[in-house]
């Protein structure tokens, strides 16, 4: 009776502290802007199971991977254990699950098991983190408390596992002592409790002191997470159920501006659609804690400090001042400091601080390459674009404070329609005295005909020197295939993907708008491009704005052809060169496509090489976000050296790729190396063009 009292105040009193801290993080959400709807339950039950029961994330770095998901899943099934000891603290019932038979039985040994494994890898944790240098736990936002906190809670489920499994050994030698029947199997405390000898007094002793200090360190734990990094233990399940769907390369649409480019551009659509995205504040972008959504406050509080976003990062691998990882934690630490008093004072309450400049400088935003490789190692799915574009929109849209050479490409792109200073009107000069059949839309148009492709070119398929090499050569395959396709020529203006991921969201829809209206007017079904980021601009983004076309990047298209026969391969050509691939950050991570441009090399018959980060590993080309037309920030390294010297490292006769941005950095990081002469670099258009003779 006495230790039912007890346990119920205990039960009571950890139940009155953790609703107090669970209503001071619901006040902190209500500050924030409203996010996504939440739709599409059935994909987000999938997609919880596999990255957060499946650890498939955790699981990308195999080794250590595989002990986290060990602690993860012994969680799991301890926590039933944890269930049933909670019943039975309430009810003074013993093994109140046992009703559950063979059920039980697994449970139990399961439990007893994973207690063990989960020691072994704790162990194994608090090692790496007390005389290992692991690099991904250094970083400015490491401070020495970040190291303390991770310190606690690893000593603390230590605790846990060993009173576990003293509880389980002495229970099964009590009940033994006093002839009662044990309830659930435990394989390893079986052979333990054979080990002691001691009185059934002692055991009975020992196996109350580690049940209740095993409870009691659970709701200590249980009130020591929220104010710890191991939050996550809480926040991560539901964080990646309320995971963004889309691919990742999709930016969210700020519809406050879609209403404000529409009245622009039409000044009787008088559209009116609450914004989804908005912030409390009005203000366009993220200046501080209140311009963040729920979701970002909620990413922020899932962040379990493990830096395997920051580890990935091109710009911190190559010493700039960016840390992804930063960016979540400075968003947590700053709704830490400010929401309290927004929460006493109201929303208006200013500190004269911001997130902006007093946490996160706009130096490190302006690193960013916006590779994504961040938000795909996030194993709870935290999504550091969002913020960082964010942010980014804030500092272009409401203080015009970009780096001067991404004003100077705004106003290219507002006054030429590309980000070069080149006139719309030269933009079919790369065509000029090839002989190539290049069918123009209007002229198309006027004759009633309808290609099936619209081919669209890029500014920099336009404009770049490199780059008006691959264009000429893919629309000399497709000319070889007969190819029913048309270019918009004079008519084609930026697509307003470098503007938005520059933060000028305004130039990015003003862009979509005139393009998806011109498409709509020339009924076009299907895009070809060479370009990733057209791609998913196109395939991604548009809809959002009403244009919703079938996209497909060359690399697609050309396997297509190869599979049905009507591309054939018989020079040998490539057959005695080494090629490595280089994965654009826009055709893969983005867009998941892997395959099709290997298929191609393949092919080709040429002798594949892989550099060590590849497909969803790949580093970026550096060129990304903006960087493409801007001095990068300081560092160690450019990223393209970084990513060229990896390609040089395979050994490979011919880098190849198939974007234009990633053919710029590495033709300049060839440059660098002084390796020209000897190294090639080409887009799989050109190899397939040469392959074919022409
Ligand atoms: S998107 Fe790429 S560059 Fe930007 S923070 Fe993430 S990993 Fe770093
Ligand atoms: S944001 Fe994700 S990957 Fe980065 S430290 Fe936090 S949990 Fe780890």
């Amino acid at each position: 009776m006495i230790k039912q009292i007890v346990f119920i105040v205990s039960f009571f009193i950890t139940l009155l502290v953790f609703g107090y801290t669970a209503r001071n993080y619901i006040r902190f959400f209500r500050l924030t802007g409203r996010g996504f709807p939440v739709k599409n339950i059935g994909k987000r039950i999938v997609l919880t199971l596999k990255v957060a029961f499946g650890q498939t994330k955790i699981l990308r770095r195999p080794l250590i991977g595989l002990l986290h998901a060990f602690v993860f899943w012994g969680f799991c099934v301890i926590l039933i254990g944890s269930i049933e000891m909670t019943i039975d603290g309430l009810f003074a019932t013993e093994k109140a699950l046992k009703l559950l038979g063979v059920i039980h039985d697994i449970i139990m040994a399961s439990g007893d098991l994973f207690a063990v494994v989960v020691l072994l890898a704790i162990l194994v944790f608090l090692f790496r983190r007390l005389f290992m240098h692991v690099k991904r736990f250094r970083g400015i936002e490491m401070q020495k408390i970040s190291h303390f906190d991770a310190n606690i809670a690893l000593t603390l489920i230590l605790i846990l596992m060993v009173t576990l499994i003293g509880m389980n050994t002495f229970y099964i030698r009590s009940m033994a002592a006093e002839r009662m029947p044990v309830y659930g199997y435990y394989p390893l405390s079986n052979l333990l409790s054979g080990i002691f000898n001691m009185s059934p007094e002692m055991s009975v002793i020992i196996y109350q002191s580690c049940w209740w200090s095993h409870i009691l360190i659970i709701f200590v734990f249980a009130n020591y997470l929220p104010y710890s990094k191991h939050f996550h233990v809480f926040m991560s399940v539901p964080n990646v159920f309320l995971s963004r769907m889309e691919s990742l390369g999709k930016l969210d649409i700020m519809e406050s501006i879609t209403r404000e480019v529409k009245i622009m551009m039409n000044p009787d659509s008088a559209y009116s659609t609450p914004d989804e995205t908005g912030a409390v504040s009005g203000r366009f972008g993220i200046l501080d804690i209140e311009d963040v959504t729920w979701k970002n406050y909620l990413d922020s509080l899932s962040c379990t400090e493990c830096g395997r976003c920051t580890s990935a990062c091109p710009a911190n691998l190559t010493g700039k001042k960016l840390s992804p990882r930063k960016i979540i934690m400075d968003v947590r630490a700053r709704m830490k400091e400010k929401g309290p008093q927004m929460i006493r004072q109201g929303k208006e309450y200013s500190d004269q601080k911001t997130l902006i400049r007093d946490y996160i400088t706009e130096e490190e935003l302006w690193a960013c390459t916006l590779c994504n490789a961040c938000a795909q190692e996030c194993p709870v799915n935290i999504y550091h674009p969002a913020f960082i574009v964010g942010m980014r929109r804030y500092l272009v849209m409401e203080e015009s404070a970009a780096p001067g050479e991404l004003n100077a490409i705004f106003s290219n792109i507002e006054n030429n329609g590309a980000p070069w200073q080149f006139s719309h009107e030269d933009r079919l000069l790369w065509a000029e005295g090839t002989g190539l059949n290049l069918p123009v839309m209007a002229e198309v148009f006027a004759r009633g005909e309808k290609p099936e492709y619209l081919f669209w070119v890029g500014s920099a398929g336009a404009f770049d020197d490199r780059y008006k090499n691959v264009t000429r050569a893919f629309v000399k395959v497709l000319n070889h295939l007969n190819t029913n396709f048309a270019v918009l020529g004079t008519e084609e203006i930026s697509s307003g993907d470098v503007a938005r991921r520059s933060g000028n969201e305004m130039l990015f829809q003003m862009q979509a708008l005139m393009i998806i209206e011109r498409l709509n007017n020339y009924g076009v079904d299907k895009i070809l491009t060479c370009d990733p980021h057209i791609y998913n601009t196109f395939k991604n983004e548009y809809p959002d704005l009403g244009g919703n076309f079938k996209v497909v990047h060359h690399s697609q298209f050309l396997k297509e052809q190869i599979k049905l026969g009507n591309l054939k391969f018989s020079s040998g050509l490539f057959r005695d060169k080494i090629i490595t691939y280089h994965d654009p950050c826009y055709l893969g991570r983005a867009n998941n496509e892997y395959e099709s441009p290997r298929f191609v090399l393949a092919a080709l018959l040429a002798r594949k090489t892989e550099m060590n980060r590849n497909r969803s590993y790949a580093l970026c080309c550096g060129a990304g976000g903006g960087q493409m037309f801007k001095e990068a920030e300081q560092g160690e390294k450019e990223v393209f050296i970084e990513r060229t010297e990896e390609a040089l490292r395979t050994g490979a006769d011919i880098i190849t790729t198939a974007c234009p941005y990633c053919m710029t950095m590495l033709t300049d990081g060839l440059k660098y190396k002084n390796l020209e002469a000897s190294v090639k670099n080409y887009d799989i258009a050109e190899l397939v063009a040469l392959e074919l003779g022409l």
